[in-house]
């Protein structure tokens, strides 16, 4: 089974990405993730991409595919895309990637939140820079304050989360990744779930609808 998670900036695909790559036993593979892991790391390509992070602007098609090819290609299990693709080139190589192996892409679970939900979201997210964990200080704090329950380490607010920020990507979102809506509802394999509720319900919501989807 090989999924994709679409959605605005914090309309929750990094929360539902770990939960259901669990369930599912597939591999979790996350471009911010391994973004922000490069530039903690300051491997070369982290010197290279931390610009577009933290001005909310997206790192060119080239350096992402090469990054998701790496990846993939020791790979066997079913994958789970969580911010990726993000612009309709991205996908374009995504489908020869996998017509090549003969393979498809099974689901394209788009999680729709409304923009100033998202935006109250993104505010309030608080990250945990060592293992990835997500939390919301209004929804879902962690139970020390600014500590995260899974590791210890110091929560931090994401440079790309302040307000400035915020804005940009949201615009980035709708001028460059919005367009992939269309893309893949031509295709046949697109679900819509709303993803407003609280993270356990959007998760029920989403097995549900594969479900139904046979997937
Ligand atoms: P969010 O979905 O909350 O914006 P991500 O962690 O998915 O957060 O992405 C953070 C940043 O990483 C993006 O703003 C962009 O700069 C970069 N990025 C991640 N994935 C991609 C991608 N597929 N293409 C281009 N840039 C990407
Ligand atoms: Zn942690």
């Amino acid at each position: 089974m090989n999924l994709i998670l679409l959605g605005y900036p914090g309309s929750g695909k990094g929360t539902q990405a770990s939960v259901l790559s669990e369930k599912f036993s597939l591999f979790h593979i996350s471009t911010g993730d391994i973004f922000r892991e490069a530039i903690s790391a300051k491997t070369a390509l982290g010197q290279e991409v931390s610009g577009y992070l933290s001005a909310g602007r997206l790192v060119p098609d080239k350096l992402v595919l090469d990054v998701i090819k790496t990846r993939l290609a020791t790979e066997t299990r079913g994958l789970l895309f969580d911010g990726f693709p993000r612009t309709v080139d991205q996908a374009r190589e995504l489908d020869d990637y996998f017509a090549s192996r003969s393979q498809g892409i099974d689901a394209v679970i788009f999680l729709d939140v409304d923009e100033e939900a998202v935006v109250a979201r993104l505010g309030s997210r608080r990250t945990c820079p060592k293992c990835q964990k997500i939390y919301n200080l209004l929804t879902s704090p962690p139970v020390k304050e600014g500590l995260c329950d899974a590791c210890g380490e110091k929560l931090i607010l994401r440079e790309d989360d302040k307000p400035e920020v915020i804005r940009r990507r949201i615009l980035v979102y709708k001028d460059q990744t919005e367009p992939l809506v269309a893309y893949y509802k031509g295709m046949g394999n697109f679900c819509m779930v709303k993803g407003g509720k609280d993270p356990e319900s959007v998760t029920q919501e989403i097995a549900a609808v594969l479900k139904i989807k046979n997937v």
